[in-house]
C-alpha cells in the first residue's frame, strides 16, 4: 500500500514579494516501509521538496496533490502533518538557547501524539535511545543544539526520529558536515532503523557513504525542479562515476 503519493506537485518560494517556482510538477510514490533516495545537484530543489512535503508555509504548493496515508494533506498545516506521521530532519538544525534537548523532544512527542507523556516512561525511553546513539546522557539537559558539534546535532535529529517513530522520515542531508566515521555510523543506524521500524524513508543526500548500509528501493534524481531519472540502486553508482551532468 502506498504511503505517500505526490502527484504533479509544483512549489514556489516567496522571494521579495514575488513567487518563484522551484518545483515544476514532481511525482513520487513511496510505499510503506520503503527507502527512497533523492539526489541531485545543488539548487535542484531537494530541500524545497522536503519543506513542501512537511508543510513549511514559505513553500507554496501551487498545484498538485500530496496524498499521505490516504488523505490529501496539501492544505494541512505542518503540525497536522507531523501528527499524521511525517517527520523532517533539517539540513541545518536550529540552536535554541535555554531549551533543554529533553524538553524539546518531550514537547514534540506530546504534540505529535496529542497525549501527555509520563515523565518516568519518557526518561526511560530517551535514555535507551541515547544509548543506542552513543550519546552522553548529559546532552539531555543541554540547550538544544547549542555548542553541539556537527555530528552531535545530527544525532539529536536522529534521537527525535527515534522518539517520534514517524511513518515517513524525510532526512535532508543528515550526513552533511560529518566525518567519515560518523557518516558510517549514521548509515548503520539508519539501516537498523529501517529494519526495526516499519517507517518509510526519503533520504536526501550527496554522499554515497551514508547509503552504504541501506537497502534502497528507489533512487530519484532531481534537476532544475524536475525528476529527470528514477531507478534502482545502480543509479547511485552511475551518479558516483558520471556525476549529474549526463543525467
Ligand atoms: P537543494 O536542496 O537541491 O540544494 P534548494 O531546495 O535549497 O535546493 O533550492 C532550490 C532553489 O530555490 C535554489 O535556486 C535556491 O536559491 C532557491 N531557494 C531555496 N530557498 C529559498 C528561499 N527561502 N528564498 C528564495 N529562494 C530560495
Ligand atoms: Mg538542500
Amino acid at each position: 500500500m502506498s504511503l505517500l503519493n505526490v502527484n504533479n506537485l509544483t512549489v514556489s518560494i516567496e522571494d521579495d514579494e514575488n513567487l518563484k517556482e522551484i518545483l515544476h510538477g514532481v511525482n513520487i510514490e513511496i510505499k510503506k516501509g520503503e527507502t527512497h533516495v533523492l539526489m541531485g545537484p545543488n539548487g535542484a530543489g531537494k530541500s524545497t521538496l522536503g519543506y513542501a512535503l512537511m508543510g513549511n508555509p514559505r513553500y507554496v504548493a501551487n498545484s498538485g496533490e500530496i496524498i499521505f496515508d490516504g488523505k490529501n494533506i496539501i492544505d494541512e498545516s505542518a503540525d497536522k502533518r507531523a501528527k499524521a506521521g511525517m517527520f523532517l530532519s533539517f539540513q541545518n538544525p536550529l540552536e535554541v538557547p535555554g531549551l533543554p534537548l529533553s524538553s524539546f523532544i518531550r514537547n514534540a512527542v506530546e504534540s505529535v501524539s496529542g497525549k501527555r507523556v509520563k515523565m518516568m516512561q519518557f526518561k526511560k525511553d530517551l535514555a535507551k535511545n541515547m544509548e543506542v546513539l552513543n550519546m552522553d546522557s548529559e546532552y539531555a539537559n543541554r540547550a538544544l543544539n547549542v555548542g553541539f558539534s556537527g555530528g552531535e546535532k545530527k544525532k539529536a535529529e536522529i534521537l527525535q526520529l527515534l522518539m517520534l517513530s514517524p511513518k515517513l522520515a524525510i532526512l535532508d542531508e543528515t550526513d552533511s558536515g560529518l566525518d567519515v566515521d560518523a557518516t558510517e555510523k549514521i548509515s548503520e543506524m539508519l539501516a537498523e532503523l529501517t529494519k526495526e521500524t516499519r517507517a518509510a524513508f526519503l533520504v536526501i543526500t550527496h554522499n554515497m557513504r551514508v547509503l552504504k548500509h541501506l537497502s534502497v528501493d528507489k533512487v530519484l534524481i532531481l534537476k532544475d525542479g524536475k525528476i529527470v531519472r528514477t531507478g534502482g540502486d545502480e543509479l547511485i553508482r552511475e551518479v558516483e562515476t558520471e556525476g549529474f551532468q549526463n543525467l
